[in-house]
């Protein structure tokens, strides 16, 4: 290194790389970089990859526009202060985080602990202890089937979380019992341990006590609270609801505030609803087109040259769509595709929709039917077969629903 620039040392710089941003950058640069890249990186069918990415993006924005949740990230990384309990960053899958709902304890994210090294840290002040600002956050994956996405969908949940104890309002001690300082770490609640921050960097990492759990103050065994048992807080079940509206977006993240885990002296942390797209057996999203969707259709190798009128697919919210394409008005081509518009998902904070793009499936007709012409050839062996006018297998047969059918049109030309 031949030029010394004064830069900020983090713990882990995954995050930043993921929004492409420097690690000193400023919410606003963080929130830019996220919206691009969240768009960049929209799920699409053609890259099974992207949705990964996506929810990758989703984390980092997360925790990244987040001060108390950065300064955990700059200082331990994505899984938090060693203490460790959360459930860090991402690879969370559903069956972790209901055992962590209804199993154990509550995970989250967040914590707050900040590390202490001399120079680099953006302010350049003293040594500050910074405690959270409110209580962890909890992030729940909710997987949504496309028919929800496309209606909306109410949400009710049963959830265990800590709520401040009611016993002993949160002192953990019995009524009339004051908590003692701890020795170990004099009240102060962190010790002061070595920790390899960046490869070739040792540093001081203030962590949090092990002895009283960053508390600072201990009580005696019995003096604790007997129905919390010292812990402050009890695990308390509530019935949540919320709305799904419709079209919310694969990745998209809705906050219940305050819902989240309660700890003493601060506001409550939230619950943080991750919503995820289920695949569908019809329908799959468009890529770089917001709200629309796409779909393969078989049509016969008579309705691609003469046309049809019949219902084409069943939409999600159960509605037939019927398509009419006239005689002489298009040829559809094999693997052609042509939009219907306005059909697709709801478009979030707008009256519109997204698109439908429908691809053909030709099916020619099949061997024994070329097989019987050849047949009646002989039979007429005296008639010239440069004459015989042939028939093709008809239309298909209409869908049978039970809802309401809507004729729609089809664009006249294919995009493709
Ligand atoms: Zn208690
Ligand atoms: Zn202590």
């Amino acid at each position: 290194m031949n030029n010394m620039t004064l830069v900020k040392l983090v713990y882990d710089t995954t995050y930043y790389d993921l929004l492409e941003v420097s690690v000193d950058a400023s919410d606003a640069e963080i929130k830019k970089a996220y919206k691009k890249k969240a768009m960049q990186h929209h799920p699409n069918p053609d890259n099974p990859q992207a949705h990964e990415t996506f929810q990758k993006i989703g984390q980092a924005y997360e925790t990244l526009s987040n001060p108390n949740d950065r300064a955990s990230y700059d200082s331990h990384g994505p899984d938090g202060p060693p203490r460790g309990g959360g459930m860090g960053g991402g690879g969370m899958d559903m069956d972790d985080l209901f055992e962590q709902m209804f199993g154990g304890g509550f995970g989250g994210i967040g914590g707050g602990f900040e590390f202490e090294m001399g120079g680099g840290g953006g302010g350049g002040g003293g040594p500050s202890r910074r405690k959270p600002t409110k209580g962890k956050d909890t992030i729940i994956a909710y997987d949504i089937s496309l028919e929800d996405v496309y209606k909306g969908k109410k949400v009710i949940m049963n959830l265990e979380r800590d709520r401040i104890c009611q016993g002993c309002k949160g002192s953990g001690a019995r009524s009339g019992v004051q908590p003692k300082e701890c020795g170990n770490c004099e009240g102060k609640g962190t010790i002061l341990t070595d920790r390899h921050i960046a490869p070739g960097f040792l540093g001081k990492v203030k962590s949090p006590c092990p002895s009283c759990n960053g508390q600072g103050k201990k009580i005696r065994e019995k003096e604790k609270c007997k129905k919390c048992k010292g812990l402050k807080v009890t695990k308390e079940k509530k019935r949540i609801e919320f709305m799904i509206d419709p079209g919310t977006e694969d990745g998209e993240r809705i906050a219940l505030r305050g819902e989240g885990d309660e700890e003493p002296d601060i506001p409550a942390g939230d619950i943080i609803f991750l919503i995820r797209h289920l695949p569908h057996p019809s329908f799959k999203p468009q890529p770089h087109s917001p709200g629309s969707l796409s779909i393969l259709i078989s049509i016969r190798l008579s309705e691609s040259l003469l046309g049809f009128s019949r219902i084409l697919f069943i939409h999600l919210d159960g509605r037939g769509i019927k398509i009419e394409s006239k005689k002489g008005e298009r040829i559809i081509k094999p693997n052609s595709i042509y939009i219907i518009k306005n059909e697709g998902l709801p478009i979030r904070g707008t009256s519109r929709k997204g698109d439908i793009y429908i691809k053909f499936d030709v099916e020619f007709p099949n061997e024994d039917w070329a097989k019987s012409l050849a047949l009646q050839d002989e039979l007429n062996s005296s008639s010239s077969s440069e004459n015989t006018k042939i028939e093709l297998p008809g239309k298909k047969p209409d869908l049978k629903i039970d809802g309401q059918v809507v004729v729609r049109q089809l664009s006249l030309k294919p995009i493709n």
